[in-house]
Order: structure tokens, then C-alpha cells, then sequence
């Protein structure tokens, strides 16, 4: 199926590994040119030159924090008139509910918040004066499922949902189409480090966390990434432009629930 954005730009935040990557690999894949950003310069570079080689689109890349108004700004000057815009940085560590502070609510809210809003601030004006726009924030299942050890992911990415359930009616009559996508579990680094921390907190092998995690999904597996970018990709299709605020769940049925 062509997807029908063949030719368009996009900006793919946090994009050099796991679900970001994925996305930027699926663009790519439908002829989008892209504009990838992560920190780590090498990774990223490693990563769009992989990307250039498979499928002979444009990548310009930016090393740059995208939590902070710097990183954004470079992110935004390399990105500006793009039609596609790919929210995405690293989620908040775990913790317990009791200890976490101030300042690691401002974190989080830094990154999985305030990040995603002024990107969507920055890029989407001149989508809307062009009459086509897709924007697609990589949330968390933890939005419509809380996760424990994951409280200030729970809290950060609900008000990201709620910034963008009433901002996407708001862009949509002039053709700009916001969505979230809810990655349940998927194997990333991120995955790694959450069942290394089980592990060694409860003194078994990162295999039998894994194991025992994977069991809990009714798809019995993690998610990939390929699967994950493939949806972001539709997502960002000609044919998206009816699906507008959505809360789209990859989670392989973790989440019980009937809606
Ligand atoms: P990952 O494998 O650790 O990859 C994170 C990517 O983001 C890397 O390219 C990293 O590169 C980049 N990055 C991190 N912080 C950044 C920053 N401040 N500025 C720019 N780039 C940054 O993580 P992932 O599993 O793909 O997760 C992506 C998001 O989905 C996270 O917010 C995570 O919490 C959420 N999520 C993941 C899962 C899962 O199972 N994987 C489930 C639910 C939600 P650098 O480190 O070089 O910057």
C-alpha cells in the first residue's frame, strides 16, 4: 500500500534507536525525507546513514537535547516547513510515588510534556497555513493504564493527552492531523533497562524478567519496531486524515479493557 506521502518532510524527535528510529525508518520507507534528532552524535549519524543507504531519502540530523529550548531550537531550524512531526524523548526513571520531588516532576514534565507541546507549537502554524499536517506524540500505555514504578510517566503523558485531545480539534479544520500512539511493551534499550532494574532488585536472571514481563501480554511477546513505525507511518498517511485525537493502543492486549 502506498501511503501517499512519498516526497514529504518530516521531523522525527528522539529518533537514533527503539520506537523513534522505528518511525523514522517507516518514513523513510514511504519516501519521506527526514530531519532526526537524539543526543548522542554517533548513533544518530550511524542511524540516518543506515537510513540513506536502505532507502535513498534525505536525512539531516541534529545532536541536541530535545528537552531543553536549545536542542529544540537547532531541531526546529533544520525542521522548519516540515509536514510530518514525530514527538518522541527517553522516559522518566522509575521510582516510588513518596520520594519522587519537585524537581523530578519538572523533569518529566520537561520531556514528556512541555517538549512535545512547544515542537507542536513550533511546526504546527505553518502546516496549517499549507492546509496538510500530521503530528504523532509517542505516549505510553501507562496513560490509560497506570504502571506503578512509572508515576511520573503516568502523570507527565496525561497532560501531554490532554493538550492534545483539545488541540487537535483545533488544527484539524485547517487539514493538520494529531495523534497519540501508546506503546505498550516494545524491545528497545528502554525495555533492557526497566527489566535489568527487576532483575537486580529481585535477584534473578534479565531473561527470566523478560520471560516473566512477556507473559503478562496476551501476544505473549514484546512489541518490535518495526510494527510500532509501520503504525506511526499510516499515521502519518494521505489516508489518516479522518482519525483525529485518537489514543492508539500497541500494547498486544495488555491493557484489559473493553474501549
Ligand atoms: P530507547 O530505546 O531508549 O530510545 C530512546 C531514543 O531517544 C534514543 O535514540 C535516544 O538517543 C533518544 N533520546 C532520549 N532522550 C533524548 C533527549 N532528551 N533528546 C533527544 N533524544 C533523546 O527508548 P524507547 O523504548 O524507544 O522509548 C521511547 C519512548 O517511548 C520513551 O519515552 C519511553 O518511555 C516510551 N515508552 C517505551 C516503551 C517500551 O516498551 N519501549 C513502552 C512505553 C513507553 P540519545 O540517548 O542519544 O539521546
Amino acid at each position: 500500500m502506498d501511503l501517499g506521502i512519498s516526497g514529504r518532510r518530516a521531523v522525527v524527535c528522539a529518533s537514533s534507536k527503539g520506537l523513534g528510529l522505528g518511525c523514522a525508518r517507516a518514513l523513510a520507507g514511504e519516501g519521506v525525507n527526514l530531519v532526526m534528532n537524539a543526543r548522542g552524535a554517533e548513533t544518530l549519524e550511524a542511524s540516518a546513514q543506515a537510513i540513506r543507504d536502505d532507502f535513498g531519502v534525505e536525512v539531516t540530523t541534529v545532536a541536541a537535547d530535545i528537552t531543553t529550548a536549545e536542542g529544540r531550537e537547532a531541531v526546529l531550524a533544520a525542521g522548519a516547513g516540515a509536514d510530518i512531526l514525530v514527538n518522541n524523548a527517553g522516559g522518566p526513571p522509575p521510582g516510588t510515588w513518596s520520594d519522587w520531588s519537585r524537581e523530578d516532576f519538572i523533569a518529566a514534565l520537561d520531556a514528556n510534556m512541555l517538549a512535545p507541546v512547544a515542537m507542536i507549537q513550533g511546526l504546527v502554524p505553518a502546516m496549517m497555513q499549507r492546509k496538510w499536517g500530521r503530528v504523532v506524540n509517542i505516549t505510553s500505555m501507562s496513560v490509560k493504564s497506570p504502571i506503578a514504578i512509572l508515576g511520573l510517566s503516568n502523570a507527565a503523558r496525561a497532560g501531554l493527552t490532554g493538550f492534545v485531545a483539545g488541540t487537535s480539534r483545533q488544527v484539524a479544520p485547517d487539514g493538520v492531523v494529531m495523534n497519540n500512539l501508546l506503546p505498550g511493551i516494545h524491545a528497545t534499550e528502554r525495555a533492557d533497562a526497566l527489566d535489568g532494574a527487576v532483575a537486580k532488585a529481585e535477584g534473578i536472571s534479565i531473561e527470566d524478567a523478560r520471560a516473566r514481563r512477556a507473559a503478562t501480554i496476551p501476544a505473549r511477546r514484546y512489541g518490535t519496531i518495526e510494527e510500532f513505525g509501520a503504525a506511526c507511518a499510516f499515521l502519518c498517511s494521505q489516508f489518516a486524515g479522518f482519525i483525529v485525537g485518537q489514543n492508539i493502543l500497541l500494547d498486544g492486549g495488555a491493557v484489559n479493557a473493553t474501549l
